[in-house]
């Protein structure tokens, strides 16, 4: 059984309907990949499976771990182990980065700890994801460049430990720092945690030292293609444009 199983999802916001039926399936401690042109819906199938409010489930349901969860908040789908990365990274001028870390795992079943042990951990990871440890005194996100915007988003990742990460690296280019954060990031969580990841990408380069199990093609908004990682380099040098094509019957 799937750990995330989506069928027939289809979702819209304000009365637009963007996904159109979207089957989809991860087993636990996988890879995925999901591709496709700007606009095709990856993001807001990241959303519905999160449960964001703004987008409505008009059909089709969404499981994980065994659990039927479309009708979830968002906070349920969190706690039951969902994790998506923010789209646009949170600022909050004079909370420091470690207060934002003690909050976020507060009243997390498994994830309690006291402040030393606590402090121990966040210091752990921050170095293993060579991370100038200044930073969790630094106010959340404030004056943080792309890559240590990334480098709070895996900190964050790691220390909660999700059964499931989605990561949505949105189609403004990491620098090289910020890529090379986002990799090993996801390196550490696989190998630390077992856990299943969906990467969202259109920067192929960020997959290179990552294990992939399955690629999805997503073309306005239908899963068009499934295939192993082998479809990467297709899609490195031939784009979307075949998938975008209507599929015509030979005459
Ligand atoms: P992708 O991530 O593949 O680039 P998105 O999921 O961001 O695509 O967007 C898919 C479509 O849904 C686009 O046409 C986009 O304009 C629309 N869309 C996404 N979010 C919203 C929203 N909050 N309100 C209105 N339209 C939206
Ligand atoms: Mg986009
Ligand atoms: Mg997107």
């Amino acid at each position: 059984e799937p750990l995330l199983s989506l069928s027939g999802v289809t979702a819209s916001v304000e009365d637009k309907t963007i996904l159109h039926g979207v089957n989809f399936a991860v087993n636990s401690g996988e890879t995925h990949v999901l591709m496709g042109p700007n606009g095709a819906g990856k993001s807001t199938m990241g959303h519905v499976i999160m449960g964001d409010p703004v987008f409505t489930l008009t059909a089709g349901s969404i499981e994980f771990a065994g659990q039927d969860i479309s009708e979830l908040s968002c906070d349920k789908r969190s706690l039951a182990g969902i994790f998506m990365s923010f789209q646009a990274p949170v600022e909050i001028p004079g909370v420091p980065l470690s207060s934002f870390l003690r909050a976020v795992i507060a009243g997390r079943p498994g994830l309690e700890m006291k402040g030393k042990e606590f402090r121990r951990r966040v210091k752990e990871l921050a170095s293993a994801l060579d991370m100038d440890t200044s930073y969790l005194n630094r106010e959340l996100g404030v004056g943080f460049s792309g890559g240590e915007k990334k480098k709070m988003e895996m900190l964050q990742l790691l220390l909660l430990q999700p059964r499931l990460a989605i990561l949505d690296e949105t189609d403004s280019g990491l620098d090289v720092d910020a890529l090379s954060v986002v990799s090993n990031g996801m390196e550490l969580y696989r190998r630390t945690t077992g856990g299943s990841l969906v990467i969202i990408t259109h920067n192929t380069r960020i997959l290179e030292h990552v294990d992939v199990d399955r690629v999805h093609v997503m073309v306005n908004g239908q899963i068009v293609r499934e295939d192993d990682a082998s479809l990467i380099p297709w899609i490195d040098e031939h784009g979307f444009e075949s998938f975008e094509t209507p599929i015509t019957a030979p005459a």
